[in-house]
This record gives C-alpha cells, structure tokens and sequence, in this order.
C-alpha cells in the first residue's frame, strides 16, 4: 500500500490512524455484530458516537456552555442560507465582509430573505487583501456581520477576530476550524463544513449563541429551524451517521496530538516552509496576497511560466504529491495543508518545488 501526500483543498486527507481505526471497525464496532453505519441512530451505540463527538469537539474548540453545537447536513452552504431564516425578519438589514470566492457564495444564499450590505470588498483589489478595519461601512441594525475566517480558495486569513461593537458577529471557519486556539465567545455564530479540518464531508457543524436561537427569524419549516434541531439532538432527520462517526474519531486524534496548541504550531512551521520557498524563488514561483492576509491552511501559488504547470503536477504525482492543481477560479497550484496534513508532507512538497526549480529555471 502506498499513500500519496494529498493536498485537496477538500474532502482533504485524513489522518492514518483516523482511517486504520475505521477500517478496523467497519465490520464490527466494539464487539456489537454490525457497523456503527449500519445500526439505529437513535440506538444506544450511536447515541454515545453522537454524544462524544459533541464533547470531544467542545474540549477540542473550547467551546463555552451558553454555546450550543448543531451537527448537520448540507454543507457549509445550506448553513449560509439558514442564518437568515433563523436569525433575521424578513428583508432585514445584514453585513457581509466579502474577502474572497466564498464570502461571495455566502451572501448569495441570503439575498432572497435580506437587505444585504456589501460592508467591505476585496474583489476590487483581486482579493489579495483584507480591506482594512476602518474602511468597513458596517450597519448599527444589522441581523449580524458576516466574514469568511479563511478564504480555501484565495487564500486569504483573518488573523485576529474583528471588533464588530454590539452586533453579532458569524464567521464561516469551513477551512479553518480547530486550526488554532479561538476565543469562541467573541462570536455569534461560527459554522464550517467537516470536509477540511474536521473530517469527511456530509456533516456540517454550527456553534451559535444560544441566545441567538430566541429569535423569531422567517417562517421556515422545522427542518430549516435551528432550535427544532437543537431540541432534536441534531437527529430531527436520519443523520449522516459514517460522517459524524468518522469526525468524531477526528476529534479524538486531534486531541491526541495535542490540541488546537499543537496544531497551531505545526500549521505555522508547515506554512512558513512553503511560503519561504515561494518568496526565495526569484519569482519562479509567486503567492500574490498581501504577507499579513495570508492563509495558513490553503496557499496558492503560480509558476512564472505556465506552460510549465503540466509538468509541474505530473513531476509530483511521481513523487508521491497529489492534488496540488489550483481551484478552476484562479488557475495555477493550490497547495492545501490542513491539520491531518503531517509536517512531512510539507517538507516533500518544498524539497520537490526546489528541485522543479534547479531543473527549469
Ligand atoms: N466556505 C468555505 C470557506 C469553503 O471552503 C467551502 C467549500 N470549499 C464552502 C464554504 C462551501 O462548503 P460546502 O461545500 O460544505 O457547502
């Protein structure tokens, strides 16, 4: 068996002992004659999967107790339209901090059910940067504020939580989540799917406010509804059983390794390897966003040539690196490098892109 180093930007690679323990398990979980996938979710044994996965996360993310967590389906994008369903009255007024591709799927999905204002706008600059604090046109009776913690495909990274005064503040963490420590209580509403930092895809988690659940929103069905799902243990439907059990086991690992402390460590030496090839390559290789906006978890990157990209991608196939083409948005490489993403990994793809370098420069 050999395993490539896989830089998908997600579903993303997974750690091996996550995967062996699954694999392990799948024929019989702890001795019960079935798989986990394969019994009731509202049997006991799913139940406590359900249950641990909750705590662990709450350990793993800090996540205060006036904080509920919600384990749901339909991705971080049907998340972005429940915001407005369950959070604002109708053709109410919200603020969205647009900092690349996804900060613009975000306020697409709340267009039907607010009045959105575009608060601040990388697009105009490329989305190399963040626009800065003071120049954001925020609304004093805005629902929320919204921004994108990591853009996966501009890689572009809030690296402090931004002061909003009193109105609550959501942020889309889908590439960043359990990345490094974050003070949760400076949020409303933090959501993400699990497909990056968390797990497989098909299960999407949100961490709200309680509080927040008191408002009234929009007429929805109780599907749609926050609270009903809280109420609901997050199984008011079948869940999406494999994902939430396999997220868990991501959890534990996580919490293994270390914690978010660990891993904030080791994102912040694997990243600077890569920049520090990049930003040392005389402009063989180039990362366009501004130094301090850069991400940590996705870094995009373009040859000077690219008649060179082909190459460039089947060189590192054969060495054992996979899934580095860049989004079909921008082109180029794209090389995503979240926490199951180990230190090695990095160190191959830096040794590989100066090698390319020597070889085609
Ligand atoms: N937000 C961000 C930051 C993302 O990276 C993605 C997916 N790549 C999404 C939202 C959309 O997520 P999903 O496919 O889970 O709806």
């Amino acid at each position: 068996m050999s395993r490539a180093f896989n830089f998908a930007a997600g579903p993303a690679t997974l750690p091996e002992p996550v995967l062996r323990q699954a694999q392990e398990e799948l024929m019989d979980w702890h001795g019960v004659g079935a798989s986990i996938v394969e019994l009731s979710h509202r049997g006991p044994e799913f139940m406590e999967v359900a249950a641990q996965a909750e705590a662990d996360l709450r350990r793993l993310v800090s996540i205060p107790d006036d904080y509920a967590v919600l384990f749901l389906q339909g991705g971080a994008t049907a998340q972005q339209a429940l915001m407005a369903l369950n959070f604002t009255s109708p053709g109410q007024r919200v603020d969205y901090v647009v900092t690349g591709h996804w900060g613009k799927t975000a306020l697409k999905q709340v267009r039907p059910y607010c009045d959105v204002n575009v608060a601040a706008d990388g697009e105009p600059g490329g989305f190399r940067d963040i626009p800065g604090r003071e120049t954001w046109k925020l609304s004093p009776d805005a629902a929320y504020v919204h921004y994108t913690a990591n853009e996966t495909i501009h890689g572009v990274e809030f690296h402090d939580i931004p002061d909003v005064g009193e109105v609550p503040l959501f942020a889309d963490f889908s590439s960043s989540i359990a990345s490094e420590p974050l003070d949760v209580s400076r949020f409303g509403l933090i959501y993400g799917g699990a497909q990056k930092n968390l797990g497989p895809v098909g299960v999407a988690v949100v961490i709200v406010r309680r509080d927040l659940l008191e408002r009234a929103g929009q007429p929805r069905a109780e599907i749609l509804d926050y609270r009903a799902h809280l109420k609901g243990d997050s199984m008011l439907n079948t869940p999406p059983t494999w994902n939430w059990y396999l997220a868990g086991l991501v959890f534990k690992w996580m919490l293994a390794e270390g914690g978010v402390e660990e891993f904030a460590r080791r994102n912040a030496r694997k990243a600077g390897l890569l920049y520090d090839v990049i930003d040392h390559s005389g402009g063989f290789y180039r990362n366009d966003v501004a130094v301090a906006a850069r991400s940590r978890m996705n870094i995009p990157f373009f040859l000077h040539d690219p008649s060179l990209d082909a190459a460039f991608l089947e060189r590192a196939a054969q060495n054992g690196m996979i899934s580095l083409k860049g989004h079909r948005v921008l082109g180029g490489m794209r090389a995503s490098i979240y926490n199951a993403m180990p230190e090695a990994g990095v160190q191959a793809l830096a040794t590989f892109m100066r090698d390319f370098q020597q070889r085609n420069g």
